[in-house]
């Protein structure tokens, strides 16, 4: 069953009704399990889950520690080209803006990769606009035939492909998929997305499942935190997560959490999230959830990401440019959004040490987790398959 069956049979608005009502005491319940099951989740997403923050994060962290150990691994994202043909409301690239259209030849994106490898990234995010036609996929794996001899890990974030498109992409070295829904409400989908291939939430949300069955090592998924109410989308995140963590338990399921906030142009997110709700949301799903990277960008401050470092972040990105062609040539027209967090990488990093975490620069790997359950579980696995 694929997991468009598994939104369309739940009820998430009744969800989110019936947890308005839950009480403090219900909330105190799960904070002393062991394990948290999804009726569990939904009470620590709840209004009066906002009241044991200090008791989530206090649990998040000794959970993200297990399992993950004092890692976080840095990447960058390399933006390929701006061309889009999307008019996603939200999103500095939509075909209506009156931008610069940059799409990078290879000699291009070889620059732009050598900044990245010069300050010491081993893991690339190639970024696109929905553009088949100046990016289609005979060109997308020359891209990545080449970026690979540099770069043990490359992920995607380019528009969906179909399954035998994604195989030809696993082929030529790419091993992530990045690939947010951006809501999984169909009617919000429906209006922030007013034309082009997007359109298809089905197409979208099932290229996930086409790029898992493929065997890509590390699936990323999230919803754009504003377009919707923060906690329908949590919910819908969860069960995603959940669906995919046990589908494709082989693959690493990140989560990422990207705010709109100082989005070009005039848009203005419906549900504004806040501090205190984006920490609640990911405390939640990191008590249901102990397996999942989580992944916050420089869209956020680099204040409110330092304090997330010790609790529940696995993966941070760092230096990130939002145009084609940004490392070489920083400009801010023709940027998909703003960077709230400007450091540079080596000053991430430290911050990173500072808070008494290790930043890893390439994919990383279960040695690098040694004494952590996830080292351990690998081990067995390797154990038991010789
Ligand atoms: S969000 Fe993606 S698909 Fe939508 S306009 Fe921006 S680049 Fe295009």
């Amino acid at each position: 069953m694929s997991f468009t069956e598994i939104l369309d049979r739940t009820d998430i608005s009744r969800l989110v009704e019936t947890i308005a009502g839950t009480s403090t005491s219900q909330v105190e319940a799960v904070l002393g399990k062991a394990e948290v099951n999804f009726s569990d989740f939904l009470a620590l997403l709840s209004p009066a889950g906002e009241n044991y923050l200090e008791e989530m994060a206090e649990q998040a962290q000794a959970i993200t520690l297990r399992r993950f150990g004092r890692v976080i691994l840095l990447y960058a994202p390399l933006y390929l080209s701006n061309v889009c043909s999307n008019s996603c409301v939200y999103c500095g690239f939509n075909v209506t803006r009156d931008v610069p259209r940059i799409t990078l030849d290879i000699d291009e994106i070889l620059s732009e990769a050598a900044h990245l490898k010069k300050w010491g990234f081993g893991h690339v995010l190639l970024v696109s606009g929905e553009a088949p036609k100046v990016l289609p996929v005979a060109r997308l794996r020359e891209i990545i035939q080449a970026l690979s001899l540099d770069f043990p890990s490359l992920s995607l974030e380019i528009y969906p492909l179909s399954g035998p498109a994604y195989a030809q992409m696993a082929e030529a070295g790419a091993d992530g998929l990045t690939l947010y829904q951006e809501t999984y409400d169909r009617q919000v989908y429906a209006s922030v997305h007013p034309r082009g291939k997007k359109r298809d939430f089905n197409w979208r949300l099932e290229a996930v499942e086409r790029a898992g069955d493929v065997g890509f090592r590390r699936i990323g998924i999230g919803s754009l935190l504003g377009l919707n109410d923060w906690r329908w989308e949590g919910i819908a995140l969860a069960l995603h997560a959940d669906y995919l963590m046990k589908r494709y338990w082989q693959t690493q399921i990140t989560i990422s959490f990207p705010r709109l906030r100082n989005i070009p142009g005039d848009f203005q997110p419906a549900y504004p999230v806040n501090d205190t709700s984006l920490v609640q949301l990911m405390l939640a799903l990191r008590l249901f959830l102990n397996d999942a990277g989580f992944v916050i960008s420089t869209r956020e401050p680099a204040s409110l990401r330092d304090h997330l470092i010790p609790l529940c972040v696995t993966q941070m990105s760092a230096g990130s440019r939002t145009e084609p062609g940004g490392y070489r040539h920083p400009v801010q027209e023709g940027a998909q959004f703003v960077v709230e967090d400007q450091r540079w990488p080596e000053e991430v990093a430290a911050a990173i040490l500072k808070s008494g975490y290790e930043p890893v620069w390439k994919d990383w790997d279960y040695v690098m987790h040694e004494g952590s359950e996830h080292a351990d579980h690998h081990k067995r696995d390797v154990q038991g398959s010789v």
